[in-house]
């Protein structure tokens, strides 16, 4: 198999790739520079192409790769060519295109751009070999980097990058079981699937003049190399898989709607510009809208968990209620209850979606309570208040429409308890805060003491108001 890059198509389309390895996790940094490439991509009407990178067979895990796909599909993030969905440079899995390599090699020693070497792999002492060019038994390729002069080459965030030729390793090409590096194996795959732009972390940033010693030793257009800054945990560490937090399927698991996370790691490391400086919440379809590469920072992105809580709170608020109530439903179990009610309160007090379980931990029971919980100053409320006021709600609930009919609605409710409050001449909460103690045990809850008796329907709500009372006398 020869790899060609197809001269027919060349450059008049942007475009870029995104190349994973399959490690099972999709690592928000990952995910970001996909998110990026795609932005950048969609923005420039190119092609977005997903490369997986899986020739260091030791690491391969099994069903990684569906792990990538249904990242993307989830996050909205679409390619255009991949080894699902093939494309004009198939193939797209850098495994199957391992017998390729080895000739680009051979094609560099031919240039006197490429080496045999046949040291052990942790020598120290630089060798002679690069002088010898000798094939041996178990002979690794290395590149032969000039050790005189410069490279450099320009990143379209880091300006002009300028790395004396000395600093640069004769880095192995092929290793000695004739499989390619990493570092190779992505050099000769982006040319080769003509690769225009390249956006990645900026830890290549190093590794980039090496690769550009490559381009110009086959004589190959340099791609536009568009590096972003790390994310960070803090200052001094990165943010890693130890912190048990560093990927996607973390983030889901919490609790976090996919439309946050990707809202939340486009920030991390690009603010938008002009019109739309001062915003913070963009769905995907306004991202590609707002995305520019100027607005990209050199500074590394320090990883805010309050701040990512705030915009999923804010994509919460975002959804409909339908929606809100689809992906509460979950987290909240199966009562019988109105559900509409319940969302309702629910979806302006939820940041993430396991915040939802401890609120609505009354449904199956009342929370266990003491009695101090019917002191409330601002609603001038004791358990001796409690005591006189519920027996009146008790009455209230039943004399309302049968069972659960739609006349037990919180309009009626309403009206009831403001005409109970005008005739005692005190305010609705001294009836409606001691309602909502006895029908949740809770000292806040999601709703009102009415929105509660709505919920739970009338019989219940009756049933946990008989037994207040009775805890109450108890006492
Ligand atoms: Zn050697």
């Amino acid at each position: 198999m020869k790899l060609e890059n197809n001269s027919a198509i060349v450059r008049e389309t942007l475009r870029t790739r995104f190349a994973p390895s399959p490690t099972g996790f999709m690592h928000l940094g990952n995910l970001r520079t996909a998110l990026y490439s795609w932005l950048y991509t969609k923005k420039n009407n190119g092609s977005f192409v997903l490369r997986i990178e899986d020739t260091d067979r030791s690491r391969y895990v099994d069903g990684a790769v569906e792990v990538i796909y249904e990242t993307l599909k989830e996050c909205g993030i679409k390619w255009d060519e991949g080894p699902d969905i093939g494309g004009d440079y198939a193939p797209y899995i850098q495994s199957e295109r391992k017998n390729a390599y080895l000739e680009y090699a051979l094609e560099l020693i031919k240039k006197d751009c490429a080496y045999y070497c046949c040291c052990p792999a942790d020598s120290e002492a630089e060798c002679d070999c690069r002088n010898s060019n000798l094939e041996k038994r178990g002979s690794v390729i290395r590149q032969k980097v000039p050790k005189t002069g410069k490279t450099s080459f320009k990143d379209e965030i880091y300006g002009e990058i300028i790395v004396e030729n000395e600093e640069i390793e004769d880095q192995i090409l092929i290793k000695s079981d004739g499989m390619p590096t990493y570092n190779f194996a992505n050099v000769i795959d982006d040319h080769t699937m003509n690769i225009t732009h390249i956006i990645r972390g900026n830890e290549y940033l190093s590794s980039t003049p090496k690769y550009n010693l490559l381009y110009e030793a086959f004589g190959w257009e340099l791609p536009v190399y568009i590096h972003v800054p790390q994310i960070m945990r803090d200052a001094t560490h990165k943010l890693s898989k130890r912190d048990g937090d560093a990927y996607f399927s973390d983030f889901k698991a919490k609790g976090y709607l996919t439309s946050a996370i990707i809202n939340y790691i486009a920030l991390l490391g690009w603010s938008p510009k002009g019109e739309e400086s001062e915003n913070e919440i963009f769905s995907l379809a306004e991202l590609t809208e707002a995305f520019t590469t100027d607005g990209i920072s050199k500074s590394p992105a320090i990883f805010d968990l309050e701040k990512m809580r705030a915009i999923n709170a804010e994509h919460i608020r975002r959804l409909s209620p339908d929606e809100f109530k689809r992906i509460a439903t979950p987290y909240i179990g199966e009562y019988p209850i109105n559900y509409d009610i319940l969302c309702n309160a629910l979806q302006p007090r939820t940041e993430v979606l396991t915040d939802i379980v401890a609120q609505v931990d009354f449904l199956e029971k009342p929370s266990d309570y003491s009695r101090d919980l019917y002191n409330n100053k601002k609603m001038k409320t004791s358990p001796e208040s409690a005591a006189g006021t519920l027996p009146e709600s008790l009455n209230v609930l039943s004399g309302l429409g049968n069972s659960d009919s739609a006349e037990f609605n919180k309009d009626n409710l309403y009206s009831a308890f403001k005409k109970l409050s005008e005739k005692s001449d005190k305010k609705p909460g001294y009836y409606l805060y001691p309602l909502q103690v006895a029908l949740t045990g809770k000292p806040a809850a999601p709703g009102g003491g009415l929105d509660i008796c709505v919920m739970l329907g009338k019989g219940e709500s009756m049933n946990r108001i008989k037994k207040a009372i009775e805890r109450l006398e108890e006492n």
